[in-house]
C-alpha cells in the first residue's frame, strides 16, 4: 500500500517522465516480490518502462522500508527525485517534508491523557475521536466499515489457490460452512476464523482490503466487528463507535511505537490489530473506558516479541492464520476485561513503549526481511 501511494504521489508530481527508476531498500526490497510491491508500483506509474532496483542489503537510517523514485527524460537524465518511506498501514513519509499535519489531529498522544480527558468531561473514548476529527468522521468510518464487510463477503465467496509459489489454498469458505453447523465455543472460533481468513486471503490475492492497521493484519478487526455485531445485534451507530475506538488505539501505537513489521516485527502488525479489535469488541459489549483500555493492553501485551518471518516474502505463511488466532484472542481480551473492574497493573501506554523497545531489540532477520524464522526453516 505504501509503495503504491508513493508511486501515485510521484506520478502526480512528475507526470511527463519518459521512464521511471525506483530503488527499493531494506525490508521493502527483501520481501517486495512476495508483497507484490513491484506490481503495485509498475501498475501505478504506467509507462512503457519502469526499472526497479532491489537493494535489500542497504538499510536507510530513517526507516527500513525506504525507496527512491526518479523521473527520467528520453535521454535518460533524471529530472525529478523523491526519497520516501513506507511506515506502515499505507502511510508515507517524504524526506524533507514535514509530517506535522498528521500529528495535530489528535492533540493528546497517550492513552493516559485521553482517559483523563474522558474522566474530566464525562465522555466515552469515541467522543474524543469525534471531537478531534469532527462529525465528518462518521461518514468516513461508514465507508471503512463497508469496505471491511465487503472484503469478508468477497473472500468467503472465493475458492482456489492464492497467487505465489506456495500454492496455498483459500480456506475461509470451508471454515464458514463447518462453523454454521456447530454451536457454542466451536462456532465462535469457526466464525471468527472464517471471517479473518476471508480478509487475509483477499489481501494475499491482491484484492481490496482496509489496512487495520496494515495489510498483513487486515483480517482481525473486520472479523471481530462482524462477529460481535452478529451476536449482540448492535446498531450501525454502535459499530461505528467501536470502529472509532479501534482507530484511536491504532493511532496511539503508531504515534508512540510503530505498526510496521519492518521496524518492530509482527507484534506491531498483528499485536496492534489485536489491541484495536479487543478495544472495539469491548466497546460494543458495553465496557467502560478503563475496561476498553485493559482489553487493548492485553491484545498488545500477549503478542510482545512476535516476529515477522513471512515464508517466501509472501503475506501468507504465517500471516493468514495469524489473523484468525488474533481475532479469537481479541475477543478473549474483551471478555477478560469485562469480567474485571478495569483495574490492572500494566497500562496500555507502558506496553506500547515495551513493544517499541522489544522491536528495536529484534534482529533484522525477524523484521520483514524473510531472512529468519519460518522463512528459512519451513520446508515445502
Ligand atoms: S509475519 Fe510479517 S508480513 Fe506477516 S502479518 Fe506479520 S508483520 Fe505482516
Amino acid at each position: 500500500m505504501g509503495p503504491l501511494r508513493a508511486a501515485q504521489l510521484f506520478k502526480l508530481r512528475f507526470p511527463d517522465a519518459a521512464c521511471y527508476q525506483v530503488t527499493l531498500y531494506g525490508s521493502l526490497a527483501a520481501t517486495g516480490k512476495g508483497h507484490l510491491t513491484d506490481v503495485a508500483i509498475e501498475s501505478t506509474l504506467q509507462t512503457a518502462s519502469t526499472s526497479i532496483i532491489w537493494k535489500p542489503e542497504v538499510i536507510l537510517p530513517r526507516h527500513p522500508n525506504g525507496m527512491d523514485f526518479e523521473a527520467l527524460d528520453s535521454a535518460g537524465h533524471a529530472f525529478g527525485r523523491m526519497r520516501m518511506y513506507s511506515v506502515g498501514g499505507g502511510a508515507l513519509q517524504v524526506e524533507g517534508e514535514s509530517q506535522e499535519a498528521q500529528a495535530q489531529v489528535y492533540p493528546l498522544s497517550s492513552m493516559a491523557s485521553i482517559l483523563k480527558w474522558c474522566d474530566e468531561n464525562g465522555e466515552p473514548l469515541w467522543r474524543y475521536v469525534e471531537r478531534c476529527e469532527g462529525s465528518d468522521i462518521w461518514a468516513y468510518l461508514e465507508e471503512v466499515g463497508q469496505a471491511m464487510m465487503k472484503a469478508i463477503d468477497h473472500g468467503l465467496g472465493a475458492e482456489g489457490v492464492l497467487p505465489g509459489e506456495l500454492k496455498l489454498a483459500r480456506k475461509s469458505r470451508s471454515y464458514l460452512a463447518k462453523a454454521r453447523r456447530c454451536h457454542d465455543s466451536f462456532q465462535r472460533t469457526g466464525l471468527l476464523s472464517a471471517y479473518a481468513l476471508a480478509v487475509a486471503e483477499e489481501n494475499a490475492a491482491g484484492q481490496r482490503v482496509v489496512t487495520a492497521p496494515t495489510c498483513g493484519s487486515c483480517g482481525v478487526l473486520p472479523a471481530v466487528l462482524r462477529y460481535t455485531r452478529e451476536i449482540t445485534g448492535a446498531t450501525q451507530e454502535e459499530m461505528l463507535r467501536s470502529l472509532a475506538v479501534a482507530g484511536l488505539i491504532g493511532n496511539l501505537v503508531k504515534t508512540n511505537a510503530s505498526i510496521s513489521g519492518a521496524e518492530v516485527g509482527c507484534q506491531g502488525e498483528i499485536g496492534t490489530a489485536c489491541a484495536m479489535a479487543a478495544g472495539a469488541a469491548a466497546q460494543v459489549l458495553g465496557a467502560t473506558n478503563y475496561q476498553i483500555e485493559y482489553a487493548a493492553e492485553m491484545g498488545l501485551e500477549h503478542h510482545l516479541g512476535l516476529t515477522c518471518d513471512p515464508v517466501g516474502g509472501l503475506v501468507q505463511i504465517p500471516c493468514i492464520e495469524r489473523n484468525a488466532f488474533a481475532a479469537t484472542r481479541a475477543l478473549d481480551c474483551a471478555d477478560y476485561a469485562l469480567l474485571s473492574d478495569g483495574k490492572h497493573r500494566v497500562s496500555f501506554d507502558e506496553v506500547t513503549v515495551t513493544m517499541r523497545e522489544t522491536g528495536r531489540d529484534l534482529c533484522s532477520a525477524y523484521r520483514e526481511t524473510a531472512a529468519g524464522g519460518l522463512a528459512i526453516h519451513w520446508k515445502r
